[in-house]
């Protein structure tokens, strides 16, 4: 499919054009910012068309996109978005996380879309570019960064179901403040079945805004029986796969009686997550306990709750690094999930602090560490 984007001009870095705003945006104070409200001064633009390839990449002001109501985004949801962080750290450089996996992660689900390949080095370049220019909005205080959310969308003039001829990458930059802002607070999950978020050979492993568009009336509805987000469950079995938008972890004794990190395996219904990656990768690096990623179904985890096999459970992603789960309703029942068994008010277990301690250490480049790239 992709012999068209091979022959066409690709993204350079270098050829970037940075057109500065006028004005310069008052920057809300840390305690102020409430996730994805606040845009910094400037974008990244870039344009595809099946002729040319790939444009200059623009930097210009953060402003609205002029695209025609026909455009193959607006009816048949072609986009997908990656969600990434530029930190600051102690002594003011710019820092990212693995931006290499966010990059892949949105080459991959480009494919799915058949939307148009691109130099993901090069991408990145330009995206660190415009951390340069913005850099005045990467907020300097720990906890706190500046998200980043790359998306590409087909803007093709036609109602035509088929490969877009046009399309568009586009990079907008919203300071954010500490998902728990005072100490981990651990959410109440309500293990859904009836609705699913992602299935074999379907799009739940890819970044792509049909998979979130369908998952907001679900939350809606756990939330107004007082539940935070969806567990998400798939199968015959109730295989947990993910909890809301984080991949889902669990720390048990198994049934051989080993302490074991389990996550679900990237079987096509996950979405691999960049935190899942690092916190795997971590637990293999300690080797302290057995780290597994395979099917895990929620009558499994009633069992380990029964014999008091189960230690923690948490979900992951870019947003909260970690997120303790202290609940999960489940056919009319509520299963209280351990948090710290030595500390009865702690809100999140040893192991679950220890990954977010650890992921944020890097980040703000206080543990030395190759995953954090210095702008
Ligand atoms: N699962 C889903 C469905 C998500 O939207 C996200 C957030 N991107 C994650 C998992 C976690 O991924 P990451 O660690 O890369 O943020």
């Amino acid at each position: 499919i992709h012999d068209r984007d091979k022959k066409l001009r690709d993204i350079v870095a270098a050829a970037t054009t940075v057109s500065l705003s006028p004005h310069r945006k008052h920057i809300p104070a840390n305690k102020d910012l409430v996730f994805g409200k606040t845009f910094a001064d400037h974008m990244l633009d870039v344009n595809w068309d099946s002729k040319n390839g790939w444009a200059a990449p623009e930097i210009k002001p953060y402003g609205n996109l002029s695209i025609a109501p026909s455009a193959t985004v607006f009816h048949y949801g072609v986009e997908c978005f990656e969600g990434m962080k530029a930190y600051k750290d102690k002594s003011g450089s710019i820092r990212l996380f693995r931006p290499d996996m966010n990059m892949n992660r949105l080459f991959r689900s480009c494919q799915r879309l058949a939307l148009p390949e691109f130099n993901k080095d090069e991408l990145l370049k330009s995206i660190e570019q415009l951390l340069l220019v913005d850099e005045r909005w990467i907020p300097s205080e720990r906890g706190y960064s500046l998200y980043l959310r790359p998306t590409a969308i087909a803007t093709q003039e036609s109602l035509g179901v088929g490969a877009s001829s046009n399309a568009k990458i586009f990079v907008i930059a919203s300071p954010v403040g500490p998902y728990y802002k005072t100490g981990f607070a651990a959410v109440s999950l309500s293990a859904t079945s009836h609705y699913v978020r992602a299935w074999p050979g379907g799009t739940g492993d890819s970044k792509v805004g049909g998979n979130y568009a369908s998952g907001i009336r679900p939350q809606l509805e756990v939330a107004q029986h007082g539940y935070a987000q969806n567990l998400w469950l798939f199968g015959p079995d109730d295989n947990l796969t993910e909890v809301g938008t984080m991949n889902l972890f669990l720390f048990w004794i198994n049934k051989a009686g080993q302490r074991e990190l389990v996550t679900p395996p990237l079987d096509g219904t996950i979405l691999p997550g960049v935190t899942r990656d690092s916190i795997l990768s971590l637990a293999r690096s300690w080797g302290e306990f057995e780290v597994a990623e395979r099917p895990v179904t929620m009558p499994e985890v009633l069992e380990a709750l029964k014999e008091k096999r189960l230690l923690e459970m948490f979900g992951a992603g870019t947003a909260a690094i970690v997120s303790p789960i202290k609940n999960i309703g489940y056919k009319g029942t509520d299963y209280a999930i351990p948090l710290d068994p030595s500390d009865p008010s702690s809100q999140a277990g040893n192991l679950t602090k220890r990954f977010a301690d650890t992921i944020m250490g890097i980040q703000y480049g206080e543990i030395p560490h190759e995953w954090s790239v210095v702008v």
